[in-house]
């Protein structure tokens, strides 16, 4: 994964052959305050005339059309959307009517931007024989089985997983380390939970053998990242943006 910036606008790249994987920062936008500056989420506190601006911003630097961009109403489980034709519905360059409500888009049909909204949840990127996927993985996704599913869907092989919150400020409830028992131990260390463990061993369990990982935890990174947790939830949003070239 390399960092990359055009026009103010900084990201992370990852990638497989024939596929991008982009991960946006909070740099590079035209919002204030708290969603400084480049926030996409248009369900926050800030401006909506500065998010729609900055989702523009966004996709003309990382190179995808924002009229191609397929979000869902994220609701932290585990329903997927898969865009077989170009008929993407235009939420993200136009937000308006909510969009269905789905953690994972996917796609097999090339230049389908495949969009996820976080602040401390996951962006994870899936690919396989049958496609491409982008995931929002919360732990209450995670617990329901989103990747599971999404790698069975397009037959995964390698995934990259963008930044979210590390196990060094992911404090939980007894509930959550339950949640996350069949996995085995190594998951919780006192109150701590080690998500990007939970999201590896997951994608192993589902027979993803290659993973790239980002290694970025986004409640550590102010400079970089709005962090859902560590501004106490008046904060922006990041994207996890991925197509087929
Ligand atoms: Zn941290």
């Amino acid at each position: 994964m390399r960092w990359r910036e055009r026009s103010g606008v900084r990201w992370l790249e990852g990638g497989f052959e024939g596929a991008r994987v982009c991960f946006t920062t909070r740099t590079g936008g035209v919002s204030e305050g708290p969603y400084s500056s480049l926030n996409l989420g248009i369900l926050t506190g800030d401006e909506p005339a500065a998010v729609r601006e900055n989702r523009h911003l966004a996709a003309d630097a990382i190179g995808i059309d924002p009229r191609r961009v397929a979000m869902g109403r994220q609701v932290h489980g585990a329903d997927l959307a898969f865009h077989q034709g170009h008929d993407v519905p235009r939420h993200f360059a136009r937000p308006g009517r909510p969009p269905e409500e789905v953690d994972g888009q996917l796609t097999d049909r090339p230049g389908i931007g495949l969009l996820v909204l976080v602040a401390d949840c996951f962006p994870v990127a899936l690919f396989g024989d049958g496609g491409l996927a982008m995931l929002h993985c919360g732990w209450r996704g995670l617990a329901a089985g989103i990747i599971g599913r999404a790698a069975a869907r397009i037959n995964a092989g390698s995934a990259v997983i963008g930044p979210g919150i590390g196990p060094c400020c992911f404090e939980v409830g007894p509930e959550v380390l339950r949640a996350f028992a069949p996995l085995g131990p190594g998951i919780g260390r006192g109150r701590m939970c080690d998500l990007p463990e939970v999201i590896r061993r997951s994608l192993a369990a589902a027979g993803v053998d290659h993973i790239e990982s980002a290694g970025i935890c986004t409640s550590c990174g102010p400079d970089d990242f709005f962090s859902h947790r560590r501004d106490r939830g008046v904060t922006g949003r990041q994207a996890g943006i991925a197509w087929i070239e």
